[in-house]
């Protein structure tokens, strides 16, 4: 597996939890920045195109919305519960998140 096959396939995954994205649905990760970096300590300007995906699937633009919501209620948000996906490097040897099937544990 090539890097570029890995590019090519977190293209249609979401950079938060992993799963497929509907890329119709999806949205840019750029637009959510605030949220990963207050609420996850994520940098999304220091994301590797080669290593994470560029969108993040509608479920996750919901909690990020939601997320939003209650930052600017100046809420402490409730719901950090959700696990960021942690993306790395494609290896040959290692498994790597864009070569698991459906229904396999993230
Ligand atoms: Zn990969
Ligand atoms: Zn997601």
């Amino acid at each position: 597996m090539e890097v570029n096959e890995h590019k090519r396939k977190i293209a249609n995954l979401c950079r938060f939890c992993g799963k497929t994205t509907k890329l119709k649905s999806a949205k840019a990760k750029g637009n959510f920045k605030n949220e990963f970096a207050t609420g996850y300590g994520i940098v999304i300007e220091e994301d590797n195109d080669f290593i994470h995906p560029p969108c993040v699937c509608l479920s996750c633009v919901r909690h990020f919305y939601r997320l939003r919501d209650s930052a600017s209620r100046g809420e402490l948000t409730s719901s950090l519960s959700n696990t960021p996906c942690s993306w790395k490097p494609h290896t040959e040897e290692s498994s790597c998140i864009c070569n698991k099937k459906k229904g396999d544990q993230v």
